[in-house]
Parts: C-alpha cells; structure tokens; sequence
C-alpha cells in the first residue's frame, strides 16, 4: 500500500527488551522443523510523531521475573541494556513519559511490565482480556499480570478496552484480528517508507511463513505468483487455524514494512529506526 499522503507520517523506534531461548521451530512455523530448538528476540515498538504523545508497543517479559518462560519450557534473559528504561533512554524518553501503552495482544511476554507506565492509558480489545482471563491458552496468560490489568479496569481512565477497529490518531489504526488470539490486534502506521503493521505474532517468521520455505514449498511458490499475497503458512501456536492463515495473508497483502514481535528480520532490514 502507498503513504497516504492524507495523513501525517511517524517514526517506529525498534526496543529489544528480551531474548528468548529454547523455542521449538515447530511452535514458530507451523510443523516446521520440530525437534529444531532455536531462540528469537522481544521487541517493543515505540511510536513517535510531532502531534502525538509517545506510543509503546507491548511490554515484553516480566522483568523482576523472567523464569515466568520457564512455564512454555523456554528461557528468557535480558541484558542491563534490554531494560524498558535502558532501551527508552537511546531514543531520549523516561519510563514515565510513555502516555499510551497498546497491546497486540496479552501472552506472557507481550504485556509483563505495565505496571512500570504508570502515567499511560492501556488499550487494546475487550476480546483479549476476555480471552485471557478465560484461560484458553493456559500458560501463556499469566495470573501474575492478567489480574493486574483487570485490576485496572477499576481504575479510571486507566484502560481503553476497545470493541471495534479505530482510528487512535490521523495515521495511526488499530485493528482487531484473531489471527493469533481471539482477541489479537494489528497496529497500522503511516511512515515515510510505506505502511507498517505491528502485527504481534500473527507472523514469527516472515521469511519462513510468508517469502522462502525450504519445506513447505507452496510458501515460495506463493510468493514468486505476482499479484498474488504471498505465503500463507500460519505459525505453530495460534488458536484457530483458519483465522491464523488468512492474517497471515492479509497482512502480506497490506504492508509495505512487516513488524513481528519476535522476528529478528526487523533489524537486519531496518536497524532499530524507521521512518
Ligand atoms: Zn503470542
Ligand atoms: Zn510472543
């Protein structure tokens, strides 16, 4: 999709908050590999404009409790570096100074530390709270912070649940997708290099799921049919397979810039800055 010139562009600022260890390829790609152990990074996405309060992304891993990985059989480690306020200092900012905290979803490394911000409103769909205080995925929503937020809910103006797509600023769209969770959601941006997509861990891999796969060869075949959206192989932990396919593609479909969670691809492409 082209800049809407409409609108006003931001900077996306890559955080990388955690490295996690002990990830079996399989739960990344689906049926890709299982038995391959691998690690992948934690980002947080920061939001920057003219016009905006400072946004932040997710909240990776609990960080006064990292062994909480330990649950899904997987490690996590941060450096002193990787801290929210190591990571916030590089880009000028102080942990008190993030006004708006948006969740692509709630798994237990993606909303751990926001109780840190406290100046912040969360927001992010009433589906996901739901779904995590439901239980569904078990380990993967953790009672440590789950009832933390729904403690929030009773304080007001703390929690923007929110039930439909929205428009948070002029460029700037949430919209709600099950393509990971029932309640997960994609963060849309306006930039100078094209359209973002946050898109949480609807992709781990873009390379593996969406552009090149060794194994599962229809991904590459896909990708090479012009004018088609490409691959569209869902990763190995999703809740409904059907939803996670069809994101999958339609993020392909729609997005200049692809921003997953864990997806070391980021970086390698766009450093830590972008537009
Ligand atoms: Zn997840
Ligand atoms: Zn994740």
């Amino acid at each position: 999709m082209p800049i809407d010139e409409s609108k006003p562009t931001y900077q996306i600022k890559v955080l990388d908050v955690a490295t996690l260890e002990g990830i079996d390829s399989s739960f990344l790609v689906n049926k890709y590999k299982p038995g391959e152990v691998i690690g992948v990074p934690t980002y947080s996405y920061l939001i920057l404009g003219d016009e905006i309060p400072p946004i932040l992304v997710d909240t990776g891993v609990k960080e006064s409790q990292l062994d909480i990985m330990n649950r899904l059989g997987m490690t996590a480690t941060q450096t002193e570096e990787q801290t929210y306020e190591a990571q916030l200092a590089k880009f000028g900012l102080k942990i008190e100074e993030i006004q708006i905290l948006l969740h692509t979803h709630l798994h237990i490394d993606h909303a751990g530390n926001d109780d840190y911000f406290t100046n912040a409103k969360i927001i992010f769909p009433r589906k996901e709270l739901m779904f995590s205080v439901a239980d569904i995925m078990d380990a993967q929503y953790p009672p440590e912070y789950i009832t933390y937020l729904v403690e929030q809910i009773h304080v007001p103006g703390k929690l923007r649940l929110i039930d439909d797509d929205m428009e948070l600023f002029p460029g700037i769209d949430l919209e709600m997708t099950e393509s990971h969770t029932w309640g997960s959601m994609n963060i849309h941006v306006n930039t100078e290099k094209g359209h973002a997509i946050i898109c949480g861990d609807v992709i781990y891999s873009e390379d593996k799921q969406c552009i090149g796969n060794e194994i599962f060869t229809e991904v590459t075949a896909h990708h090479k049919k012009e004018g088609f959206a490409y691959g569209d192989r869902s990763t190995g932990n999703f809740w409904n397979l059907w939803a996670a396919k069809a994101g999958v593609q339609k993020i392909m479909a729609e997005a200049d810039i692809v921003l997953p969670i864990h997806d070391p691809l980021v970086v390698e492409r766009y450093g830590y800055e972008i537009g």
